[in-house]
């Protein structure tokens, strides 16, 4: 079963390599447990010698919840998911906005605006999750 980590989808958890985004993760040298965000002890066998590790850019959508009330720098309604991804990892990701979630769709790490930054309209960028196209087909 893949293990359920928070979302904190700031400047510091992820990396571009071009077009793609990848959440920043750990990996544990001795169990091999994923852990997302970086963990400095492993959080199933407590060794503390763990790899860095990129998570994504695709994955599969666990479930999700659309949220209707937050602290005042976030929109609301928004669309929050539990992304199982390859690497054995589940995390917290919102999805991008105007899309219809369904669980099990396939979905890819995006950047797009998170919270309110300033009363002047500033956001701050944080991963989401956008569903995920084929190879050559438009959105
Ligand atoms: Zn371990």
């Amino acid at each position: 079963m893949a293990q359920i980590q928070e979302g904190v989808n700031g400047p510091d958890h992820y990396e571009l390599d071009g077009k793609a985004v990848y959440l920043l993760g750990s990996q544990c040298n001795a169990c091999g447990a994923v852990f997302y965000p970086e963990q400095p002890v492993c959080g199933r066998c407590g060794h503390r010698s763990h790899e860095k590790v990129r998570l994504g850019p695709n994955g599969l959508l666990y479930t999700w919840t659309r949220v209707h009330q937050s602290t005042p720098e976030f929109k609301t309604p928004y669309v929050l998911s539990y992304v199982d991804f390859p690497q054995n990892v589940r995390v917290l990701v919102p999805l991008v906005d105007n899309v219809e979630p369904k669980v099990g769709m396939e979905v890819v790490l995006t950047l797009a605006p998170g919270p309110k930054l300033s009363s002047e309209g500033q956001f701050m960028e944080l991963v989401h999750v956008a569903p995920a196209t084929k190879e050559g087909e438009s959105r």
